[in-house]
């Protein structure tokens, strides 16, 4: 991934070092070229904009092109920027590499609800976390699917509730969402749970039933973390998809899908900046397994080589 873009940005800073100096003309140059890379790895034309003139504006200070290495000044200012883009910038509220963990110490049961559009990745993610909280936090996890639309949806989790080695609460036929989260936070509670996943339905389209129904659910759980999945490969859509629940929902974090197939990288990179929510895991494969953390800084230096 972002392999067309790392050439891209490879290709304009080698110029930019080779250089011993720099006139302003040669800095604006190359962040034309910056421009079109970023947009045709399909980033929001806003956040291109906003990135091109924020590090145009102090690349082309005297303190830079006066310096003895110009053009590696101009690189690492576009390196600096890139991290704060992605969400890793000295003001988040991430780690050094700008993960932003879970939030996982509240007062168990901790409750973390899952949202997004139908065929996602929302149920396979569940899964995958639920593992992850079992073997990364060592944690008491339990899943519970409050999927009633599609059909099977329920009966999914459960399998790979089994893969994953993660608890599901027993399916009820006809139980109603709001009802379902309460019976797993009871059921949570008794079995001294650490963490209740819950996998809402999805939609095919963001509609007010399913606004609706992810509130109502929210008030009766009370989540720690909402956490949005959205299909990487979609792009933009992702990025809009994010906006629309954002305004609805109080999500804490997003997760990508189907980062492994996304050559383009374009939700990655937006959604940060346009949404203001971090992503905190990438899906990565089909596999339980395939799910890793979300570190700003270290995909800036893959894109930047
Ligand atoms: P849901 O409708 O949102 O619950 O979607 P599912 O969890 O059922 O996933 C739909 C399909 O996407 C399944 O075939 C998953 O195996 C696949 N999938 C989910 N996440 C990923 C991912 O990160 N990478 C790849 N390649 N496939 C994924």
């Amino acid at each position: 991934m972002f392999d067309a873009l790392s050439d891209r940005l490879g290709n304009t800073f080698d110029r930019l070092r080779g250089r011993g100096a720099l006139r302003e003309q040669d800095v604006r140059d190359a962040m034309r070229e910056v421009r079109i890379a970023l947009l045709e790895a399909d980033v929001a034309l806003p956040v291109a904009r906003d990135f091109i003139a924020k590090v145009t504006e102090k690349a082309v200070g005297e303190s830079v092109l006066k310096s003895v290495t110009p053009g590696q000044q101009v690189v690492k200012i576009v390196n600096d920027e890139l991290v704060a883009m992605l969400g890793g910038g000295a003001n988040a509220e991430g780690g050094e590499d700008g993960h932003v963990p879970l939030t996982l110490d509240a007062k168990p049961p901790v409750v973390i609800m899952m949202v997004g559009l139908q065929g996602s990745g929302k149920t396979t993610s569940t899964a995958k976390l639920g593992k992850l909280i079992r073997e990364k936090h060592g944690k008491k996890a339990m899943m519970a699917s409050l999927d009633v639309n599609r059909p099977a949806a329920q009966e999914q989790l459960a399998v790979l509730g089994e893969q994953a080695q993660v608890d599901t609460l027993p399916i009820i036929e006809g139980q109603q969402p709001v009802d379902i989260a309460r019976r797993a936070l009871e059921s949570a509670k008794l079995r001294n749970v650490d963490v209740v996943l819950l996998d809402t339905a999805g939609r095919l389209h963001v509609d007010e039933a399913l606004m609706a129904e992810m509130k109502a659910v929210a008030s009766v759980a009370t989540p720690t973390e909402v956490l949005l999945v959205v299909d990487s490969l979609t792009g933009q859509d992702a990025v809009n998809v994010a906006q629309s629940f954002s305004d609805e929902v109080p999500l804490t974090g997003v997760i990508l899908t189907r980062m492994d197939g996304d050559a383009r990288g374009g939700a990655a990179l937006s959604m940060r900046a346009v949404t203001g929510k971090p992503i905190k895991f990438a899906g990565v494969g089909e596999k339980l397994d395939a799910l890793e953390a979300f570190h700003p800084r270290r995909v800036a230096e893959r894109i930047l080589g």
